[in-house]
């Protein structure tokens, strides 16, 4: 897929003189930039206009896992929001008020933040990723962010980055001295899925090429099935991707791999007959879960986990496998344990780092 070009720039006074706004100029030549007082959040999205803003909350948050279900402990930098690949079923639709591509020009402070947070809880590992409110490396070849968060991350001890995209834009990240301390991490889907769902992001070849270079390149990588969705012939589509995900990489340069069923807050049903009128996604059978978003049965859930979790165990049963949102019925009839006996799903998570880590870059 090509890098996208936003055609105007719109930057709040604040940040215009940041590395981050002098980047944008270098590399959008012909784009008009404006310079405002305050970006107003629009009501109307549009794709072509990228919005760059002092952004004066926390810049590091937990992931909003929900009460009652087994959460990662993941850590989200938050460098911008929104994303222009438009998934049908993206929850962004739902979230933010504000449509358009939004960057946070204080890069600084963000960085400032992370420092100290990691010197004030230096025995704890720190897993931090950027792709929760917009994909991970959507904008890097226009911001070159990764080219200052993988070398951030490759000097400290107690931390890793996850970036999660489902783009190829990996060019940044040739060359970087990343110290085994970057996981690139791409969401997989079945053929079927990525072609009606995720029409605008990087085919699944070229994610797989992306990923197997990233390996070449010595990075960490890490896999996410999520949402799975059940539809005719899922088995065959999803027996098929996991089948060239392991000819495409050696699993064992995969820290981890996710499994999520398809869930959604209610209000996004609208939104995606809105905005995807040819989907059928939100159709299917659904409960209200405990944390009030729609779920299929838990019998779905439970044979769409088990029906991966077997496929990949068979290539390597020591692969760190993990349920996103689920709670412990549904972790012991899938994958027959429950976080709790390994620690808690956060150890999981760190041990799987830990033992990665262990090896080191490029030797998996
Ligand atoms: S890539 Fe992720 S953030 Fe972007 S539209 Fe798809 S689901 Fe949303």
């Amino acid at each position: 897929m090509n890098p996208i070009k936003p055609s105007r720039v719109i930057i709040e006074s604040d940040v215009s003189n940041s590395g981050l706004v002098e980047t944008l100029r270098a590399n959008l030549p012909s784009a008009r930039f404006e310079i405002v007082e305050r970006v107003r959040d629009s009501v109307r999205r549009d794709p072509n206009i990228l919005e760059v803003v002092r952004f004066r909350g926390r810049l590091l948050k937990s992931c909003p896992g929900t009460q009652n279900y087994y959460c990662c402990g993941y850590r989200i930098l938050h460098f911008g929001t929104q994303c222009t690949l438009d998934c049908t079923y993206c929850i962004l639709q739902a979230y933010l008020n504000q449509p358009n591509l939004r960057l946070f020009g204080n890069t600084g402070e963000i960085l400032e933040e992370l420092s100290t947070e990691l010197e004030q809880n230096p025995d704890r590992l720190h897993r931090i990723g950027t792709g929760e409110f917009t994909d991970s490396l959507l904008l890097d070849p226009l911001t070159g962010l990764s080219k200052v968060l993988v070398p951030f991350f490759a000097r400290t001890k107690n931390a890793v980055l996850e970036l999660k995209t489902k783009t190829n834009f990996i060019e940044n990240l040739v060359g970087l001295d990343h110290n085994g301390r970057a996981i690139t991490a791409w969401s997989l889907n079945s053929e079927q899925v990525q072609r009606s769902e995720e029409p605008k992001s990087a085919t699944l070849e070229e994610r797989l090429a992306a990923a197997r270079r990233c390996a070449d390149l010595g990075y960490f990588l890490a896999f996410h099935f999520d949402p799975l969705l059940e539809y005719p012939n899922w088995r065959t589509g999803y027996a098929e991707i996991l089948g060239r995900l392991f000819d495409a990489v050696d699993p064992a340069r995969i820290v981890w791999i996710s499994l999520g069923a398809f869930r959604f807050m209610p209000g996004l049903k609208q939104k995606i007959r809105e905005r995807h009128p040819r989907s059928r996604i939100p159709y299917g059978e659904f409960i209200k879960g405990l944390d009030g978003k729609m779920r299929y049965f838990r019998d779905i859930r439970v044979e769409l986990y088990s029906f991966m979790s077997e496929i990949i165990r068979k290539v390597d049963p020591s692969l760190c496998l993990y349920l996103c949102m689920e709670g412990e019925d549904i972790w012991r009839e899938a994958l027959g344990f429950s976080p709790e006996e390994r620690g808690g799903l956060s150890a999981m998570l760190d041990i799987a780092v830990e033992s990665k880590m262990k090896v080191g870059p490029g030797q998996g």
